[in-house]
Parts: C-alpha cells; structure tokens; sequence
C-alpha cells in the first residue's frame, strides 16, 4: 500500500474534495489542521448507515463572527431527495453544503441527520456518511487502480472496473496500454478535468455514501464530456440525498427541488417549472444565464 494512504486516511471522508470557496488542497489541508472549534463534542457518538433526512433549523452563520453569511436557514431535505442550490454568487450556497460534514460550525440554530444533531456525532463517521464531488478533485502521484480504491481501501478488481464503468471511465482504463495499472499524475499520464472528475464519481461509487455533496463545474468542459460526467453523477445521486450547488441546466431541471439562496437567505423553492411560472428571481437568473 502507499505510503501516502495513512496520513490520508484518516481524513478521509473529506478528502476527496473540500468545499468550494477554499482554495486548493494545501488550504485545506491548513484549515484542517487549523480549526480547532470543530471537533469531536466530549458525548459525540458514532452513527451507523443514515437514511439521509438532513434539516436545517433556523441556521446562523458567519465566518468572522461579524458579518452574517446565513440567516435563520430552515431547510428539510428528504432522504433520497436531490436538491439543487441556485443563486447569485457570494449568497451562501456552499456555506450552506460544508456546514453539513461541519468543515465550519453553525453560531447557532442546528443541522440535523435522520433527527440527530450532527454535533452529537463523530466527525469521522458524520463524514463516513457524506460524499463530496467537485472541480478540483484530489487526485495523488499513482495509478488509477490506487486513485479509485482511494474511496474504499479494501476494494476488489471487480469493485473497482464497476465503479469505473458507472462513472464513464472504462473508455479511458481500456485506452491506456497498462489498463487501471496506468500511472497518472507528474510521472504519469496527464488527465483532463473532465477525466478527473469521473475519477472522484467512481471513488464516490465505491466509498457509497448516502448522502452526496455535488459541487458543479463552473468551467466549461466540451460536450461530450459533460453529457458523460451528467450521466454519471445522475447514476450516483440515485437513492442518495444529494445537495448540489448548481451551476448547469441539466442538473438544476433533474432536481427534486430547486432552492434559491440569495443574501436574504432562502428566496424560493420549487420545481423548474413551477418557479418559472412564478417569474421571480429565479426565472430571471434563468434568463439571464441560459438565454
Ligand atoms: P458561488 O456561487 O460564487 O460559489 P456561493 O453562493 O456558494 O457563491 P459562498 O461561497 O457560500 O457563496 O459564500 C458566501 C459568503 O461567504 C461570501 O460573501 C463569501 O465571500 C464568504 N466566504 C466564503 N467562504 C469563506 C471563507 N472560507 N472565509 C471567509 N468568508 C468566506
């Protein structure tokens, strides 16, 4: 096993990814090390399997204690449920997502899972519930064999091409003359960020989390690469209750609901349609975005 795999592990629920908003890898490995106010609450307990029902009740937030990013947030989320968070930028969307794996600590209010305060619960198993997957996927010097079992250490040949194949990677695997034993990264094969992201879904297969975090892409991929990466993240988010912070049309029309976040807090929710019809803001961010 590489080396690289211990220290890693031990964070890794939220490896794979961090919320939007903190830059990089290195900022986040420094914020992790530097965030001394989320931490395990003395009675905390571990969970086992959730069913996924997230509430958010009457949530205030802010990063420097001064200026309030979230305002008394009520928000249910059933399990299964795909919600997708649109809203102008700088509103509170992924605020809202990284306070569920509690990378930040709510001023007050509480977010709960399947009716337990997620204070009450180990970080280690809280985030053992939660997958996230985003643009800037961490991905370490080694093979793709090693880069996807990433998401569950034990996991066998046959596990891995699975989660390879429902995440759209099995064209690039079978191009590559070594298969899942390709090297990638600095010494190896270079991947694209389309490439990479499907790599992260199929960490996300393996790893099965029931409650997923989807951060979209906002640059853009070519199309053939974003119908493949939407087609995966569709098969993911199947019976998970997911949380996107959305950017692209396709994701934001397959929601359940669509939640609109802007500086006042949550504006509308409802389905596409619906929300339209209603013509505010979310029908001119619509317009104005998608033409
Ligand atoms: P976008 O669509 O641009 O991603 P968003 O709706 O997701 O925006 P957030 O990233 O949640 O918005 O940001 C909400 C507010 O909190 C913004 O004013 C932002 O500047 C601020 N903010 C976000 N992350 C941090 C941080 N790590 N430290 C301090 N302030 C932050």
């Amino acid at each position: 096993i590489n080396v690289f795999f211990r220290p890693v592990e031990k964070i890794n629920a939220v490896i794979e990814s961090y919320p939007k908003g903190i830059a990089g890898f290195k900022r986040f490995t420094e914020i992790i090390d530097k965030a001394p106010d989320v931490k395990d609450a003395p009675n905390a307990r571990d969970i086992g399997q959730v069913n996924g029902n997230i509430s958010y009740k009457d949530v205030c937030f802010s990063y420097d204690r001064q200026k309030p990013v979230l305002n008394h947030i009520n928000l249910h989320v059933s399990a299964g449920e795909t919600v997708a968070f649109v809203g102008p930028s700088g509103a509170g969307k992924s605020t809202i997502c990284s306070l569920l794996p509690r990378f930040y600590e709510v001023e007050s209010g509480s977010i709960e899972i399947d009716g337990i305060d997620i204070k009450e619960i180990t970080l280690s198993s809280l985030r053992q519930q939660i997958g996230i997957v985003q643009q800037d996927v961490f991905l370490f010097s080694g093979t793709i064999r090693e880069n996807i079992a990433y998401g569950k250490l034990d996991a066998t040949d046959e596990e891995i091409w699975e989660a390879a194949r429902r995440a759209q990677l099995i064209g690039l695997i079978e191009s590559q003359p070594d298969g899942l034993n390709t090297v990638i990264g600095e010494r190896g094969v270079k991947l694209s960020g389309g490439q990479k992201q499907r790599l992260s879904i199929a960490r996300m297969f393996l790893k099965n989390p029931p409650i997923l975090i989807l951060d979209e892409a906002t640059s853009a991929l070519d199309t053939e690469t974003e119908a493949a990466i939407q087609q995966a993240l569709m098969e993911l988010s199947k019976g998970r209750t997911t949380l996107v912070i959305a950017h692209r049309l396709a994701t934001i029309k397959h929601a359940d609901r669509i939640v609109v976040v802007t500086e006042d807090g949550i504006h509308e929710e409802g389905r596409h349609e619906e929300l339209i019809r209603q013509g505010g803001i979310y029908s001119q961010l619509h317009q104005a975005q998608f033409g």
